[in-house]
């Protein structure tokens, strides 16, 4: 089943269950977020009731799945998980739903993906803990009410857009991640190189955390591939010119732009002049899904000013072109 659209080989490889961070505490970056959640958290322990639903939203790799594990750990609940694709039929999710534990927090990644009669379940399961199911077929059908117990759903999307008004107004709190900063990045490489048995100087973190593209799960992999030259050809500590020789080689770029991103701005760069550039045709030239340009490539390259949304079409802007070393064509004047 297609669980994201980026596979994510290294979320599997043994050592990053190590680096996750276990408590909000530990946490770097999201302050705002983070803040509120902690209140929300310490309120419903006190209370002793399921915290509220919550909507994690934003591009992946931001930590939604990390936060969402933190929360069912600083609630003493368990943490059960699945996702939208996942879901086939309501009978899948009811059983899920029926098996839970009194205040359990239920994670749904992709929750944008799911098929609409499962998300129909989901609405009094959410509002009033009650399961409505029907047994049997034809004339002889009947519904039966379940009561479930209180539980807490975390949802995960990378595109808030594709949710339903209803099950977007049935989170009581939403909440935007947003890109990390340089500095908390740096602190995140810091921290993990530390417990790769890697260390890393300054520079040699910030050189990572520059190159990360705002997103956790990126310095990881990045780090993980520096600590194989760090051991390999050098002495085992990360240094910048270690690191800029490794992410170099690995075709990351000084804005920490990867093969892939460079291919979709050349192509709206050469391929049709910089744009406007519908993004079915880019998709279609790039052999890319939709999704995959919309989720995983544009909301950092957006952020960092390189490409520009209009109702026409996507446009390359002016960084761009400097940095990939093009010159924009003439316009006319208007
Ligand atoms: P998402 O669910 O948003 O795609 P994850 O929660 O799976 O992202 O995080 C991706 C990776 O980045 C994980 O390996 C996680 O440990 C790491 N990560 C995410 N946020 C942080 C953070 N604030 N500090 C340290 N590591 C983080």
């Amino acid at each position: 089943p297609t669980l994201r659209p980026d596979p994510l080989p290294e979320d599997a490889a043994g050592d990053t269950r190590a680096l996750r961070p276990q408590q909000l505490d530990d946490f770097i970056g999201q302050a705002q977020a983070r803040a509120n959640l902690k209140v929300f958290i310490q309120s419903a322990r006190q209370r002793g009731e399921a915290m509220d639903h919550t909507l994690f939203h934003g591009p992946p790799g931001l930590g939604k799945t990390t936060l969402a594990q933190i929360m069912a750990r600083e609630l003493g609940v368990n943490f059960r998980m699945t996702s939208g694709p996942v879901l086939a039929k309501s009978g899948d999710l009811a059983a899920i739903l029926t098996n839970l534990e009194a205040r359990d927090v239920l994670f749904i990644d992709e929750i944008h993906r799911m098929n609409p009669a499962v998300e129909e379940v989901l609405y009094p399961a959410m509002e009033d803990f009650e399961l409505d199911l029907v047994i049997g077929e034809g004339p002889a059908a009947r519904t039966v009410r379940i009561e479930l117990q209180p539980f807490t759903l975390v949802g995960a999307t990378t595109r808030l857009g594709l949710l339903t008004t209803p099950l977007r107004d049935r989170f009581g709190i939403p909440t935007r991640l947003q890109f990390y900063t340089v500095e908390e990045l740096h602190d995140i490489v810091t921290r993990n190189a530390r417990l790769m048995g890697a260390p890393a100087d300054a520079e040699g973190a910030q050189e990572i955390a520059r190159r990360a593209r705002g997103t956790p799960r990126i310095a990881g992999r990045l780090l993980r591939r520096v600590v194989d030259f760090a051991v390999v050809e050098g002495d085992g500590t990360i240094t910048r010119a270690l690191a800029d020789r490794a992410l170099t080689r690995l075709g990351v770029d000084e804005l920490g732009l990867d093969g892939a991103d460079r291919r979709y701005l050349r192509m709206i760069g050469e391929g049709y002049g910089g744009g406007p550039v519908g993004i079915e045709t880019l998709a279609a030239a790039l052999s890319e899904s939709r999704d995959a340009l919309e989720e995983v490539i544009e909301p950092y390259l957006l952020q960092q000013a390189l490409v520009q949304r209009t109702p026409r079409g996507r446009m390359l802007a002016q960084r761009a072109w400097g940095h990939l070393g093009l010159t924009p064509p003439r316009r006319e004047p208007q």
